[in-house]
């Protein structure tokens, strides 16, 4: 076994109950461990006298506690206040919503700072990383820059740094460099051991930049890496059928609408009808912001591949969405004379068994569904193009396998997050990338209102009184847990709630969460559709793809436990009609600052593209793009947004090695790392 895969009970001093409550952190092994990078940094080399403080600048600083105290604020959070003295001058600090740190923040204890100095009446640190110093100056553990770790109730600064130390010697042996020193000139990259040991334990700034360099790039060209791996899985000489047609299904499509087409749908739709026309499967991202109308140029390009003679499926990754499309196909290509049907999971036996003879037999050209589109008993006569909407819900494997149910059919991948062009090419560089960078002509986005809980009965009696005037709501209930269980429990509870409601009395209301019958899902989305519904409590089941243009309020509970890119999806729900749209985010008291402040990104910000940046950012590219899912390594030291040159650098040296590489590249260390960390992936790429 190699050393990195250490359970951490091993480490000294640890034990089973120490080890778990670094599961807690996510840490199981001594390699976790040496990717748990410090969040900061104590410099105590550059100890600033707090005489001469400046405000706006990072420092460290170091002082004896003068005065403590905890002060509750208006909205019912404690802070700690302290007085630092060094002789020299004095600063004030405050650790928000921290009052527990009054039993570690004592009078007389000497505490080193690190933070930025701000001027508020006078000049303080706000929540700055801290140190008890022991009495006679340095610990004798650490005497110059010291790591500052995420941590955990239960757990010390010190321990960690012990344990992080151990983990370092354990596995130096494993840490042994894998890149062609010819990369690491070229890019001035310090070795792998070099860079774990620098940013964990550095000397001096300098080596804390240089190994967060190496870790960035090392993320960066990975991810590269595998995504050119994938890209020539793709490209391996495969010949697709050639799906040409005149283009008449579409041109009557275009005729049906009560709009035009936006030059951007028109530029899409021109792009997939070249890659059909060729004799390779196509291979293509479609993105653009919520409501740019993605279902329409992917329905487009269905239409060509029919007209060509081929079967289309048409993956979505909920039934509403699924049942959602099967209605837009009715109403706008059934009356084009084309053959659809819906398959889920929740329809009758005889019936899915029918769908499912049509598909097999070639009389089906369009089949539509959910992922029971993957199971093996479907099958198709000709299936030349597969699109799937939202792809984010769904693994690779999952698409692989509903690819091959046809002779290397083409692929249009559909996704809701929108990101900037340049991010797209090099994140999924395996695809070629079309951006709807346009929305339909006369839409308003939805002005958005941070109501606090206070305020709440009279959102409700607004509420009430504007579905009296025949507008349509959602109410989006608070996401409890990952479990779908409890957020069905929240629905219920507010559905009962609001039910009570004098506000809303006489308005009709109606429930929909993932757990319903499909007939109970689609009876109430229909409700809803034809307006026999005022308004809809919904878990976030609607937060993919729903379409009712009347619907133009929506209420969320507990904006804080989603991301941001998501609340932007929910409230792309609204906004479709022509009346002026409305989102309130509910914010409960006890929501935290940070999770304020994400809040009001939303506020601010309509551009799907920008808060999409934003919310990667925050919550790092594993979370964002589901990376854990999908395998990708995660990125925690890059930030391909911030980093773009950087992004490149690995992007250019990724694909050289893989081009022409000075040795053999399997059996090289490089090579046995990447199988290491990601076997599975390489599999799937067919070079594993
Ligand atoms: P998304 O890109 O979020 O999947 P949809 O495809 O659901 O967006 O489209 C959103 C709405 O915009 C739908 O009601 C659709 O009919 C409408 N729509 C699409 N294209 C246009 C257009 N060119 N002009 C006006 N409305 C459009
Ligand atoms: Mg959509």
């Amino acid at each position: 076994m190699a050393e990195r895969d250490t359970p951490l009970r091993f480490l000294k001093g640890a034990g089973p109950g120490r080890a778990r409550l670094l599961e807690r952190l996510d840490l199981r092994t001594f390699g976790d461990l040496l990717e748990h990078y410090p969040r900061a940094y104590l410099d105590r080399t550059h100890v600033v006298p707090l005489g001469s403080l400046q405000p706006g600048v990072e420092v460290t600083a170091a002082g004896e506690v003068r005065s403590v105290a905890v002060r509750r604020t208006r909205g019912g959070r404690q802070d700690l206040h302290a007085i630092l003295d060094d002789g020299t001058g004095v600063v004030e600090c405050v650790w928000f919503n921290q009052a527990f740190l009054a039993n570690r923040i004592r009078r007389g204890v000497h505490l080193l700072l690190s933070g930025r100095v701000e001027y508020f009446r006078r000049l303080r640190f706000n929540s700055p990383e801290w140190e008890i110093l022991e009495p006679g100056g340095e610990t004798p553990e650490a005497p110059g820059i010291v790591p500052v770790y995420p941590l955990t109730a239960g757990l010390s600064q010190r321990a960690l740094r012990r344990w992080v130390r151990q983990a370092l010697a354990t596995c130096e042996r494993e840490l042994a460099e894998f890149l062609p020193g010819s990369i690491l000139e070229r890019q001035k990259l310090p070795s792998w051991f070099e860079a774990h040991r620098g940013i964990h334990f550095p000397c001096t700034p300098d080596e804390i930049h240089a190994a967060r360099h190496r870790i960035g790039f090392q993320e960066l060209f990975d991810l590269q890496v595998l995504l050119e791996l994938s890209r020539r899985a793709y490209e391996r000489p495969r010949t697709a059928r050639p799906l040409t047609a005149p283009g008449r299904l579409v041109e009557a499509l275009r005729a049906s609408l009560p709009f035009s087409l936006t030059s951007a749908q028109q530029r899409a739709i021109e792009e997939i009808r070249r890659d059909l026309a060729r004799d390779c499967p196509m291979h293509r991202l479609l993105e653009g912001d919520v409501g740019s109308g993605k279902t329409l140029v992917a329905l487009a390009g269905a239409l060509l591949a029919i007209e060509a003679g081929a079967q289309v499926a048409l993956m979505a990754p909920t039934e509403i969405l699924a049942a959602q499309h099967a209605r837009t196909v009715e109403r706008l290509l059934a009356p084009l004379g084309v053959r659809a049907a819906y398959l889920s999971g929740g329809l009758p036996a005889r019936r899915a068994e029918e769908v499912r003879e049509a598909a097999r037999g070639g009389e089906l050209q369009l089949l539509i569904g959910t992922h029971a589109l993957v199971e093996e008993t479907v099958s198709f006569a000709a299936l030349g193009l597969v699109i799937v909407d939202e792809q984010h819900r769904f693994g690779v494997m999952q698409r692989a396998r509903l690819l091959e149910k046809g002779e290397n059919p083409h692929g249009l991948i559909m996704s809701a997050t929108p990101i900037p062009r340049t991010l797209a090419l090099t994140l999924f560089g395996d695809l070629d990338v079309t951006v709807l960078d346009e929305m339909p002509p006369g839409r308003q986005p939805p002005r958005t209102h941070l109501v606090p809980e206070a305020r709440y009965a009279d959102l409700l009696d607004y509420i009430g009184r504007t579905l009296a005037q025949g507008a349509q709501a959602y109410f989006v209930c608070p996401m409890i847990e990952a479990s779908e269980e409890s957020d069905l429990a929240a629905a219920v509870e507010l559905a009962r709630r609001l039910a009570e409601e004098p506000a809303l009395q006489g308005r009709r209301g109606a429930l929909l969460h993932g757990r319903m019958k499909s007939e109970e899902k689609d009876a109430a989305m229909r409700a809803f559709l034809a307006g026999q519904v005022a308004y809809l409590v919904a878990t976030t089941v609607i937060e993919v793809g729903v379409d009712v243009p009347n619907a133009s309020l929506m209420v969320i509970e507990h904006p804080e436990r989603y991301g941001l890119s998501q609340l932007h999806q929910l409230r792309g729900r609204i906004g479709r009609g022509r009346q002026p749209a409305h989102l309130f985010l509910v914010r409960r008291a006890g929501t935290g600052d940070e999770a304020r402040r994400r809040i009001e990104v939303l506020v601010r910000e309509t551009n799907g593209f920008r808060i999409a940046e934003e919310d990667l950012r925050l919550r790092g590219p594993g979370e964002f793009f589901g990376i854990r899912q999908s395998g990708l390594p995660p990125l925690k030291v890059a930030d391909p947004i911030a980093q773009p040159e950087l992004l490149e650098a690995a992007r250019r040296e990724a694909r050289q090695l893989l081009a022409a590489p000075a040795e053999p590249l399997p059996g090289s260390p490089f090579w046995r790392r990447l199988e290491a960390r990601f076997g599975e992936r390489l599999r799937l790429y067919g070079v594993g």
